[in-house]
């Protein structure tokens, strides 16, 4: 029994055969009104068909077929329809250069599609990856949630079961060992500030994207409501100019800038501190920009204080857990937007960000 192979290969060369047996028929039947003569036109249609349909090997075989046939049945009456028809040894080289041509772009189309099929195959591949990424990614946060959520139960009965142990023995408590108390609630505050950093950074990527027309002017009026103890404290001032309505999760743009403000306000240098808030469009987006003149960021650190946990300054002077801006980050990437700062030591910080218009 042929094989599949050699099946279509009997078929390619059966059909440029039976292309070249149509191309006598028609001829002769055309002959007539040609006044006896033979063009070589339906011969030529015939070996183009043929190197189109089965590629090299059926082109040449028709040509060859053309060749013979036209010499033994018409070559005293061939017609010239065609300059390039006008002797058979043309007709020869025309029907070799048309069906190479023909097997060349057959041969790159064949490359295309086996190209085309390895492209479709990748990208399943990476639409599936991305799919158990993005599922593994929202295990991953769930777990964060839920362990950050459980441990604030057992840190909180470490802190109270300590304050409790050095109250009833208060007179009996050397120096040493009310400082290794003072210790043990300091580590135990520092992680809970830790652990609702994770809280909140988990709910900002976790929470659902429902986004509502925010006016950021009044957001802004409630951050420094919010904020009103350290501006105080600090005299600094915070100002804005008219800022837009844009589309957005309202509580979550108020974490963005309640963050960006209280650290302006944090990382402020011995000036007097002033914050300002601008926006303005560009192209289809909106870039805010927060400008302080505080202490400012070295910027080779520029990408990574946006990382969980990663602080610059850090050392007991400033209060934090550095999740702040992993938190702006997370907030403005789940809506398509994109945050970056702008600093130099001592110079202040510019921390920009986009929101589509
Ligand atoms: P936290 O303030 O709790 O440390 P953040 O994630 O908000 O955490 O900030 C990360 C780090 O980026 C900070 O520790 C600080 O070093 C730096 N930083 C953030 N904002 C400013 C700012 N406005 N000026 C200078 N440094 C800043």
């Amino acid at each position: 029994m042929p094989s599949r192979f050699e099946r279509s290969q009997l078929k390619r060369y059966g059909i440029s055969v039976f292309l070249v047996c149509a191309a006598v028929v028609a001829t002769i039947a055309i002959q007539p009104l040609f006044g006896g003569r033979a063009p070589l036109t339906a011969f030529t249609v015939a070996v183009i068909l043929s190197a189109s349909y089965g590629g090299l090997g059926p082109g040449l075989l028709a040509t060859a077929l053309s060749v013979a046939i036209v010499k033994l049945k018409f070559e005293n009456s061939v017609f010239t329809l065609f300059r390039v028809q006008s002797t058979l040894g043309l007709f020869t080289f025309i029907g070799v250069a048309v069906t190479l041509v023909i097997e060349r772009f057959r041969r790159a189309n064949a490359q295309l599609e086996q190209a085309k099929d390895r492209l479709e195959l990748a990208n399943e591949e990476l639409s599936r990856r991305t799919k158990a990424l993005a599922q593994s990614n929202e295990e991953l946060q769930r777990f964060a949630y839920g362990l950050s959520h459980d441990l604030q139960n057992p840190l909180r009965t470490v802190s109270v079961f300590t304050e409790r142990l050095a109250s009833h023995n208060e007179a009996g408590l050397d120096e040493h060992s009310r400082q290794s108390i003072a210790f043990i609630l300091q580590g135990v505050h520092r992680m809970q500030e830790m652990i609702q950093g994770l809280l909140a950074y988990s709910t900002a990527t976790n929470d659902e994207d429902q986004t509502n027309a925010t006016d950021c002017n009044a957001v802004l009026a409630k951050v420094t409501e919010d904020l009103r103890g350290a501006i105080e404290e600090s005299g600094a001032s915070v100002t804005w100019d008219p800022l837009p309505i844009v589309e957005a999760h309202q509580a979550r743009l108020h974490q963005v800038f309640l963050n960006l403000i209280g650290n302006a306000i944090k990382y402020r240098s011995d000036a007097k501190c002033d914050v300002h808030v601008s926006a303005k469009r560009n192209g289809g987006e909106w870039l805010f920009a927060v400008k302080d003149n505080g202490i400012g960021v070295d910027m080779q650190y520029a990408d990574k204080i946006f990382g969980v946990f990663e602080r610059l300054h850090g050392s007991g002077q400033y209060s934090g857990s550095g999740i702040g801006l992993a938190v702006c980050r997370a907030v403005i990437q789940r809506q398509g937007g994109r945050i970056w700062v702008e600093s130099a030591p001592g110079k202040g910080s510019t921390f920009f960000f986009t929101i589509s218009a």
